[in-house]
């Protein structure tokens, strides 16, 4: 018995030497240590023998065990060893190889033109406030003095989600807000930009757009606040000797209302194709706040009044950037991006 155990101990341990894989390794200590394996087969036999014979065998045997478990052991370490050696081998990494070129984004041009917009009021005093793009029938339109059947409401037909609640078609429902909040505080000094949203789609026509808003609220205030004021901020936006020129308009919640006009920033006035051979740019609609537009928000307009005005964001971008078609600045097509 002694005999046949140092014998399969040493069969095992040439064995073992030359292996130099994980899956080989392990089918050896089955074979050898496993429950099955040649060592507890061997040690069936014990019973058979008798007195010190039974003792040293079992002695003998616990040795090859040991000895032979702390060999599978250390060759598991060894094979180990060798594949990490291998795997970094392989693996290697070419530091001298150039990076992979990180593209770094933009602000999307309607962002810069609302910014800078944002800045130039700013300068002059406004503070910027915001409101609910899911607005109410009240403040879109009742409160703006536009009752259920004006005819206004026409031209801002919008996507209504039930009878009194529909998505904003202006920017002006702020005005209605913020006055509210500030009644009966003066000076209001507030400009409000935001997405707006109309049925119509087309070249120069967008579902969803922007708007920014202003709105001036204090004693004393005149057509001729809003002329400076506008007047500014057209040099600022365009170029330092633009012109402009005031259209009588109707807007319900202004009286009197105006739309103001910029000398074509493509011609200079001379008239050309972007002005349609007028010398002159529609940019926005302003007038002075309708007196019972600043009563719906709580201002007695025996005491103040004020000057108000919006314009579409996009249609300042694309005057300033010289761009045709109002859809690309929705395409999100880079090659359109990058330039600005
Ligand atoms: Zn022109």
């Amino acid at each position: 018995m002694i005999e046949r155990l140092l014998k399969l101990k040493q069969m095992t341990e040439e064995t073992i030497q030359g292996i130099n894989d994980m899956q080989t390794l392990n089918e050896v200590k089955v074979k050898t240590l496993g429950r099955k394996g040649e060592i507890t087969m061997l040690l069936r036999g014990l019973k058979d023998l008798g007195g010190d014979e039974k003792i040293e065998a079992g002695r003998t045997a616990n040795e090859v065990k040991n000895s032979l478990e702390k060999l599978i052991e250390e060759k598991t370490e060894q094979i180990k060893k060798k594949e990490l050696e291998q795997r970094l081998k392989s693996e290697k990494i070419d530091v001298t190889l150039p990076g992979l070129p990180l593209e770094s984004g933009g602000l999307h041009p309607i962002t810069q033109v609302t910014r800078e917009i944002k800045e130039i009021f700013m300068g002059m005093g406004f503070t910027v406030a915001e409101g609910p793009q899911v607005e109410t029938d009240y403040y879109n339109f009742e409160a703006l003095n536009v009752p259920k059947d004006h005819p206004a409401r026409d031209m801002q037909d919008t996507f209504y989600i039930d009878e009194e609640i529909l998505l904003r078609t202006h920017t002006s429902p702020v005005q209605v807000r913020t006055m509210e909040k500030m009644a009966p505080q003066i000076p209001v000094k507030i400009i409000v930009p935001g997405k707006v949203y109309r049925k119509d789609d087309d070249a120069t026509h967008s579902p969803m757009f922007h708007q920014i808003e202003g709105l001036v609220i204090d004693e004393r205030i005149t057509f001729g606040d809003l002329k400076g004021t506008l007047m500014q901020f057209a040099q600022k936006i365009f170029h330092a000797d633009v012109r402009v020129r005031y259209r009588p308009s109707f807007f319900p919640f202004t009286e009197p209302s105006a739309e103001m006009d910029i000398s074509c920033v493509n011609c200079q006035g001379e008239g050309c194709r972007v002005c349609s051979h007028t010398g002159w740019l529609e940019i926005l609609g302003a007038g002075m706040v309708n007196p019972r537009v600043l009563q719906y928000g709580g201002y007695d307009p025996e005491k103040v009044t004020g000057f108000a005005f919006g314009m579409g964001i996009e249609r300042i971008a694309m005057l300033k950037y010289g761009i045709n078609d109002l859809r690309l600045f929705f395409d999100n097509d880079k090659r359109f991006l990058t330039q600005f």
